[in-house]
């Protein structure tokens, strides 16, 4: 390995011992860039990668809330700006109990090349909280947000950080924030927060634009190999938005979602998720509980099974894991490779352990999408409705629709060109991180020290 990656890789693991997301995005990362840094000797001299895996800014912070029973709660909060060479920090807000430091720097370090690979002027942050919103009434939850906010707001603003939603901060919760936002810096700042709703300030598709960017790259994956995507049945974990959104593209452009996994087991419906009926009912199902996907089987008559993921079904075209990281671990990627599966394109945030992904990657029969690229669609949105706030326009379905095509297709591109200009041939992978990365790189080496 080229021994400045080395070194920077062993220098991040003793600084950080104990941030396994961290340093587990970092290695991926940072070895599948080695052609770039190869051929880049004066990013050494210039310490471009002891700056990447360095955020210029994390700030924790104490969040006190009063439940429905007036008790008093105690979360952490957290925000981490990680480089904004290419624009403000741009990236959401993911509350969920699990989170701490690790898992922000992991989705923060992934989205500063996610939202490069945009080609939209933002930079990369992630925040989040251990505050967990399952459960919570509306009235905890608005507490809850602005509590979160009064601290956020001195560290964002349109031209300094816009964050947005994530896994457990949706439309409402970014309602909340932006209210408490709005009070707090007394203007109407929309371009402060992203993910808003349409009735307040939000741009129309930013709801359904992970999911349906996801598929617009897959057909490019499928043009490439001259298929088409009508016809083609899918296996998913996950129907969050970004799953749901997956759902009725893909239902819309003739291909079908047959299998989809939950925390509770699988779903397997033969016919496929189509219908606005199935679509309305994973909405309401979810948000009734989030936590068990069986009610879909008791009402469509399909076969559920308890306690198991998807990965390994034969009768399906194309594997996307949307719902966590570290999904699919090295088991179930030998089950996929024996699956004889075409496709397999991540979606969630760094869904696929490095060893598993390592070895789907080897698998001849198999492609291999990197998630980076794949779901980038929802901060090219967040981005579109920051420009819209700032125009104080709205733009049309049919216009963000057409900036949606454009974004992905250009992304697909850009990853196939970068990884072909190093000499890697049709590698999704290392070609999006790579085109990512050396955006990143090039405006940081144009800026100075920073
Ligand atoms: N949380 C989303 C992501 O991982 C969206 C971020 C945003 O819209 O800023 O990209």
């Amino acid at each position: 390995m080229n021994k400045y990656i080395e070194r920077v890789l062993e220098e991040t693991r003793a600084k950080n011992p104990d941030e396994k997301l961290f340093l587990q995005t970092v290695e991926e990362v940072l070895v599948s860039v080695e052609p770039l840094i190869d051929a880049h000797p004066e990013y050494e001299a210039a310490c471009i990668l002891e700056r990447m895996v360095e955020p210029e800014r994390a700030v924790s912070f104490r969040v006190v809330w009063m439940d429905d029973q007036l008790k008093y709660h105690v979360n952490r909060g957290y925000r981490v700006q990680f480089n904004a060479s290419l624009g403000p920090h741009k990236g959401g807000l993911r509350f969920a109990k699990a989170v701490n430091l690790d898992t922000i720097k992991f989705l923060g370090f992934e989205q500063v090349y996610k939202d490069a690979l945009t080609c939209l002027p933002i930079g990369g942050a992630k925040g989040g909280s251990d505050f967990d919103p399952i459960g919570k009434s509306d009235g905890e939850v608005m507490r809850f947000c602005q509590a979160f906010m009064t601290e956020l707001y001195r560290h964002i603003g349109q031209d300094i950080d816009c964050p947005a939603g994530d896994l457990g901060c949706g439309g409402r919760e970014i309602g909340y924030l932006y209210g408490q936002y709005r009070r707090i810096a007394g203007n109407a700042e929309f371009g402060a927060l992203s993910g808003k709703d349409i009735k307040t300030g939000g741009s129309i598709l930013r709801p359904e634009a992970t999911g349906f960017g996801a598929v617009y790259y897959l057909c490019e994956v499928l043009k490439h190999d001259g298929e088409d995507i009508k016809g083609k049945r899918i296996a998913m974990s996950g129907y969050g938005n970004v799953g749901w959104g997956i759902m009725k593209k893909s239902a819309e452009l003739g291909a079908k979602v047959t299998y989809f996994a939950g925390p509770d087991g699988y779903i397997h419906d033969p016919d496929g998720v189509v219908t606005e009926e199935k679509l309305n009912f994973i909405l309401e199902m979810r948000a009734k509980d989030p936590m068990h996907c069986k009610p879909y089987a008791d009402k469509f008559g399909c076969e559920f099974v308890p306690g198991e993921k998807c990965w390994g079904v034969k009768d399906v075209d194309i594997y996307m894991p949307a719902a966590m990281q570290n999904d699919v671990k090295m088991e179930s990627a030998e089950k996929i490779a024996a699956s004889g599966v075409k496709y397999y394109i991540e979606v969630a945030n760094m869904p696929t352990t490095n060893d598993a992904l390592e070895f789907l990657k080897k698998q001849k029969q198999v492609l291999v999408a990197p998630s980076k690229a794949v779901n980038a669609c929802g901060v090219s949105v967040s981005e579109l409705e920051m420009a819209q706030n700032a125009e104080r326009l709205y733009w049309t379905a049919e216009e963000v629709d057409a900036k949606m095509h454009g974004i992905m297709t250009n992304i697909y591109n850009a990853s196939v060109a970068a990884a072909e200009k190093y000499g890697l041939g049709y590698d999704l992978v290392a070609g999006a991180n790579i085109a990512g990365f050396e955006k990143v790189a090039e405006a940081m080496m144009c800026q100075g020290i920073f």
